[in-house]
């Protein structure tokens, strides 16, 4: 339980890449394949995205990126930049150059780099008046110095955080009601001196397993009735709480080279469904209870999707500008890339790729100080990226599969040019332009994009790791300033 004290604040800012392995050799109890984990980081399918993120969290030290990655906070602690409190547009710009470097590392295909969390946690601590609105006015403003308290523990700490947001569906129509099923939803089950506890299960932690603390958080539609009570709560946990298990689906890393599986060997961040058995949740930390009308909005009336948002669209930003570079050099490689045709698909996604690029610029530019006195970039251009997204990255692999044909099948492996058949694959896997072995990991690094368990998981990640696109769609509708456009009809009708 010692972890649980949230004012330990011993590792004093950014930790190394050794620390966090560390970290994760706990007690925590995770299955995967049919099986429990005896140790994250040396299990097949889980280690290599474990040393992916160590590395990632190495570089925060090095002299090139330390300035711009972190930030001395007033104790004189170098925390990761997500952390710091934007007081400016200069602010929010920086962020948003800190975000796109992590984005750069990974060219977008590592999802849950702790920045998305950090910044999510920044709001909530910078907007904690909006907490101190729980418990009916009453008992809000505990749980808003919880909040405080948790993010200066993570912060000064280092730790790598997932989120549970959505609980399992039991019948749509039921979900559509904004109603949770007893049978699956978690919710709290008894009060004690200690906390609450709660059970049941929520989808669908990303990097789960390879997480310190896991943010349980509200789902955005819960009906302000009564018996919705036990499903309205914000809390947060170690990953080896007693209790909580992590389920996993099957892994996309199969032991394979950098060179046979570029992203999958590297990238495969695991995604669990968590099953909360009894679990004991202590007082402090628990940021929000029992109220549904103070949950529903909480992501939103903080501003924490805002910096998600901005976060994510850099992120976007770096796998677009990836999808263009592959695409671009695989049709040079074969001498496509004077064919108009061609051309006009690639076309296609840079116009995509320059779309995030402008509404993130708009979004940075018109930065502006927020209710809390805080500064955030502005919401509309972000919450059009994002609600964009979804259709844009689909149609990118589709391109790609368009483009690389029978290519993207034609693989044979790192293997296959130090065998007897060597002599076959160096002769007939060259183009024009490319030796074969270079065109082979070309094929193969796509391949990982538009072909492989990894690559369609990502791009059913991209289609729905924000909420249901449906929801997301209708609350733009909803905030969409509609009002001056409707006049503008009524006077041409009335003149
Ligand atoms: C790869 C991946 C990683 C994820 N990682 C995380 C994570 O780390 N943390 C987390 O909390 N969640 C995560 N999610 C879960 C994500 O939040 C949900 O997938 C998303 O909210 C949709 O919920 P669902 O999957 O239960 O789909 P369902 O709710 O079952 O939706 C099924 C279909 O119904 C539509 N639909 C749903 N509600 C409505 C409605 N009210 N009106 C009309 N249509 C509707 C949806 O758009 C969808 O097409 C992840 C999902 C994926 C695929």
């Amino acid at each position: 339980m010692d972890d649980l004290v949230i004012n330990n604040l011993s590792n004093k800012g950014i930790r190394t890449g050794k620390q966090y392995l560390e970290g994760l050799r706990d007690d925590r109890n995770v299955w995967i394949h049919g099986r429990k984990v005896q140790d994250v980081t040396n299990e097949n399918g889980l280690k290599s995205c474990a040393h992916t993120l160590a590395n990632f969290i190495d570089r925060q030290h090095e002299p090139k990126y330390i300035n711009h990655l972190t930030y001395l906070d007033d104790d004189g602690d170098r925390c990761a930049l997500a952390f710091k409190t934007p007081k400016s547009k200069e602010d929010i710009k920086d962020r948003g150059k800190s975000y796109y470097e992590w984005a750069k590392w990974s060219n977008g295909y590592f999802g849950r780099t702790p920045d998305y969390k950090n910044a999510s946690l920044m709001s909530f601590a910078s907007a904690s008046t909006f907490l101190e609105k729980g418990i009916k006015g009453q008992g809000g403003k505990v749980m808003a110095q919880n909040m405080v308290n948790y993010y200066n523990y993570v912060r000064k700490n280092d730790k790598v955080l997932t989120h549970t947001l959505v609980n399992p569906t039991y019948n749509h129509q039921q979900g559509y009601k904004g109603k949770f099923s007893e049978k699956v939803a978690l919710q709290v089950i008894k009060e004690t001196d200690a906390g609450i506890i709660v059970n049941g299960a929520r989808l669908l932690a990303t990097l789960g397993p390879l997480a310190d603390e896991i943010e349980v958080f509200p789902s955005t539609v819960l009906k302000a009735t009564p018996d919705n009570i036990p499903f309205a709560f914000a809390f947060a946990l170690p990953i080896a709480t007693k209790g909580l298990r992590l389920i996993c689906r099957d892994s996309y890393d199969l032991g394979k080279s950098h060179f046979d599986a570029p992203l999958s060997s590297r990238y495969e961040e695991m995604d669990a469904v968590i099953i909360f058995d009894n679990v004991l949740v202590p007082w402090e930390r628990i940021f929000m209870y029992g109220e549904p009308e103070l949950c529903n909005p909480a992501f939103s009336a903080t501003n924490a999707v805002v910096h998600m948002m901005h976060q994510v669209a850099c992120l976007k930003l770096a796998k677009s500008e990836f999808m263009v570079g592959l695409m671009t050099s695989i049709v040079k490689a074969s001498g496509r890339d004077k064919d108009l045709y061609t051309k006009g698909l690639i076309a296609e996604v840079m116009q995509m790729t320059e779309s995030i690029r402008a509404l993130l610029f708009s979004a940075e530019e018109q930065a502006h100080e927020d209710q809390f006195g805080n500064y955030i970039p502005l919401r509309y251009p972000l919450e059009t990226s994002r609600n964009l997204y979804p259709r844009m990255y689909p149609r990118m692999v589709e391109i790609l599969q368009l483009l690389g044909a029978s290519s993207l099948m034609a693989t044979p492996s790192e293997a296959d040019f130090a065998n007897e058949i060597s002599e076959d694959v160096e002769k007939y896997f060259q183009l024009s332009n490319l030796d074969s072995k270079n065109r082979v990991a070309m094929f193969r690094l796509a391949h990982d994009v538009a072909i492989s368990g990894f690559g369609s998981r990502q791009a059913l990640y991209e289609r729905y790791f924000f909420g249901p696109p449906a929801l997301m769609a209708s609350s733009y509708y909803d905030l969409y300033n509609k009002d001056e456009l409707m006049e503008r009809i009524d006077s041409l009708l009335s003149e």
